[in-house]
This record gives C-alpha cells, sequence and structure tokens, in this order.
C-alpha cells in the first residue's frame, strides 16, 4: 500500500547526498522527497549517487520554506544528531517509525533531515511534532544525512512489514489532538489538586509527555485515564454496579 511519507531535506549542501538519499528512500519502499533550498539541484553528483532510484530525483519536489514542505501535514517528524536541552519529545526511531506508519496509509506525515553542517535551526525543530535522535557513538553521533535518511527509511520498513505486536486492531492509537487533550487534563487536574505548583512547575508535563509518549497509548487507554482523572476531580460515593 502506498505511504503518505514525505522525506524533507533541508538546505541540503552536498547534491551526492541528496541522490544517495534518493536511493535510500527507494530501497525502502519509500517515494516522496522534498528539497528545502538545496545548494545545487540538479546535479550529475546527485543523479550517479541515486544509482537506479532517478524518477525519485526527477519526482523531487523542489520548494523554497518549510511551510511548503510541510503542507498538509497532521504529524512532522525531525532528527537531530544531537539532544536539545528544550524542543520538542525525543523518542526513537522505532517508536517514531510506528507511529509515522500508524496515520500514514491516509494522512501525509513528513520526516526533516537537516544541513550537513549545523542541521536543522531550533525554529525547525520547534515545528516537529517530535524529535528523533539515532542512536549512536556518544563521542561522535553525526551520521552522514543519507546514512541517517537510510536508518530512518529502514525504520519505516520495518513498521510497515511488521505492526507492532500485541495490539488490539479495533482500537486506534490516540491522535496528537486526543494526547493533548490528555495532557491537558492531567496538568489541569495536577494543580487543581495541588500536586503541580503553577508557580513552580518544575519539568513535570515534560516527564508525563515523555512517559506517555512511550507508552504510546491507544484511544480507549486515553478514555480511561482522562474518566479516571474526572473521577479524582469529582469523587461520588462509589456506586454499586448490579451486573
Ligand atoms: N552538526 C549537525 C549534524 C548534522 S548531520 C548537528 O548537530 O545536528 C546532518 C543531518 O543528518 C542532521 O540534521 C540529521 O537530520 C541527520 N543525522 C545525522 N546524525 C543523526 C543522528 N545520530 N540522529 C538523528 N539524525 C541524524
Amino acid at each position: 500500500m502506498p505511504r503518505h511519507i514525505r522525506i524533507v531535506l533541508v538546505e541540503t549542501s552536498h547534491p551526492g547526498n541528496i541522490g544517495a538519499a534518493a536511493r535510500a528512500i527507494k530501497t525502502m519502499c519509500l517515494d516522496q522527497l522534498v528539497l528545502v533550498n538545496p545548494a545545487v539541484f540538479p546535479h550529475a553528483e546527485a543523479s550517479a549517487r541515486a544509482s537506479g532510484a532517478l524518477d525519485i530525483l526527477e519526482q523531487a519536489q523542489v520548494v523554497t520554506d518549510l511551510d511548503a514542505a510541510l503542507t498538509a501535514c497532521v504529524l512532522v517528524a525531525g532528527t537531530s544528531a544531537r539532544h536539545r536541552g528544550l524542543g520538542p519529545p525525543e523518542i526513537t526511531p522505532r517508536v517514531c517509525a510506528e507511529r509515522l506508519m500508524a496515520v500514514s496509509a491516509d494522512q501525509d506525515v513528513a520526516v526533516l533531515f537537516g544541513r550537513e553542517r549545523i542541521g536543522l535551526t531550533n525554529e525547525e525543530a520547534d515545528r516537529c511534532h517530535f524529535l528523533i535522535n539515532i542512536p549512536a557513538n556518544p563521542d561522535y553521533s553525526s551520521l552522514n544525512l543519507a546514512a541517517a535518511v537510510q536508518v530512518i527509511a529502514y525504520e519505516l520498513m520495518l513498521a510497515r512489514v511488521a505492526p507492532a505486536a500485541g495490539r488490539e486492531h479495533d482500537v486506534l492509537p490516540a491522535t496528537v489532538e486526543e494526547m493533548e487533550g490528555l495532557y491537558a487534563h492531567l496538568e489541569s487536574a495536577a494543580s487543581g489538586s495541588g500536586f503541580l505548583d503553577p508557580a513552580n512547575p518544575r519539568h513535570l508535563m515534560r516527564r508525563l509527555r515523555h512517559l506517555l509518549g512511550r507508552a504510546r497509548p491507544d484511544q480507549r487507554e486515553v478514555n480511561i485515564l482522562r474518566g479516571l482523572l474526572n473521577a479524582l476531580q469529582n469523587p461520588r460515593p462509589h456506586k454499586h454496579n448490579k451486573d
């Protein structure tokens, strides 16, 4: 089944990397390459490195800003060679691939890759729902751009052929909006109960985001948590259940 997954390369300097990225995505059954302000494109080096993936290069969309690259996307992941103190939650390539696969059958999603020298800017990273860091040598964590594309494309391929085991087929994963609703509910419950001091929130909500991001609750699980929060916020005497 074709997937609506865009691989977006931001301001790539070396045309060879664009060609190698095209090859990487075609080997993993992806087909949408979007180039934001490439330094040189088209270029013989890009075509040479694409090898049998020239069709991907020819169909690549070249745009002048990130907004154009992300049109209609419901989920955006950014990749980063370094951990950013402040920014969207960081998740593993595997979890990210599962999330993207879950929605990409009928909705547009994108993965952003940064410049060879400086990666993505903080403003670009903040446009992402989450960030992916490919685990690597802590003293040498920056992969070649096309190699990073290959790793993520491979994870997307794995998620496509082997959907997460043990999940119930009848319940969909929670959407970004549903998770935001849960986070807002948790925050109001936490501050209403005195557990969270709004004047000194520390990192409670970010930590809860990380916890629930790892758990990837489905819609029913989110409803259970919100029902529980409602009940804790409005305690009522126990009603005997006759069933
Ligand atoms: N010095 C830059 C490295 C850029 S490498 C930086 O600090 O971000 C070029 C691009 O390859 C990155 O922007 C990212 O998209 C991808 N990349 C390289 N190594 C990566 C890693 N370990 N995890 C995730 N993405 C990586």
